[in-house]
């Protein structure tokens, strides 16, 4: 990778960790608190590599196809658990085994069958519980995720299966909304994500996470709450990516 694309990117890199510092000051939360998940699935396996090298150490992709051609191209992810990588995309249960065995995390749990898919593949394949979310619909133009009130019977179902270890809940603004709408979107997910912490125990319930904000309006999420914030195209600004 060139020098000046590099530069680009570093700077990029530190001005969205900048961003989310300046949120959680606002919010008076420890920035520590937040993860950055660097959404890579529109950029190159050299990109990829040059963020890890920078300091990122989560990528996410929503693709399985996709990533199963980039990450064997990306030196940093050749040796398994030292950068996570988060599926992020919708997942079909055909899907599972081929997912469990490339990430270490899924962000799109949606129903009862696919988190038995990932139990079952997560014990064929000698795992431990898979980390997961369970995406909730924020949306009417989103197809994916559970109501707010389905979430809560998911998440009941889920704590019974030993494959999978629940981290929390997901969700995606529509595009289209507004600063306030979005803001309300946010802070309605932290209020289901707290009414099911309530019925956990201490231990686990201090884990419970939310996996929201995007580019574009990933301080509004860390400002209500946000643990991961997915982030592609603010770290791309000014770069030749495609
Ligand atoms: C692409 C994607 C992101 C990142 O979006 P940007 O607007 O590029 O930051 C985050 N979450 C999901 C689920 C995505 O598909």
């Amino acid at each position: 990778m060139e020098a000046a694309q590099r530069a680009i990117l570093a700077a990029n890199l530190k001005r969205v960790r900048e961003r989310i510092a300046a949120a959680c000051a606002r919010a008076s939360r420890d920035a520590r608190e937040v993860t950055l998940i660097a959404v890579t699935k529109t950029v190159s396996a050299e990109i990829t590599e040059a963020l890890i090298e920078l300091g990122v150490a989560d990528i996410g992709e929503n693709k399985f196809q996709a990533a199963k051609e980039k990450f064997p191209q990306v030196p940093a992810l050749r040796e398994r658990g030292k950068i996570r990588r988060h599926f992020i995309g919708h997942l079909q249960s055909n899907k599972v085994k081929g997912v469990l065995e490339l990430f270490d995390v899924i962000h799109s749990v949606d129903s009862l069958k696919l988190a038995e898919e990932i139990d079952k593949r997560a014990l064929a394949l000698r795992r431990g519980p898979v980390p997961c979310f369970i995406e909730v619909n924020s949306g009417e133009e989103q197809k994916q995720g559970v109501s707010h009130e389905q979430a809560w019977n998911l998440w009941l179902d889920c704590q019974r299966l030993g494959g999978v270890q629940l981290c929390g809940l997901m969700t995606m603004a529509p595009l289209k909304a507004g600063p306030a709408q979005t803001r309300s979107i946010f802070s309605k997910l932290a209020v289901t994500r707290d009414d099911v912490r309530a019925h956990e125990n201490e231990n686990q319930a201090r884990h419970l996470g939310l996996s929201m904000g995007m580019s574009n309006d990933f301080e509004i999420a860390v400002e209500e709450g946000a643990t991961h914030v997915r982030i592609g195209t603010a770290l791309f600004e000014g770069l030749n990516v495609a």
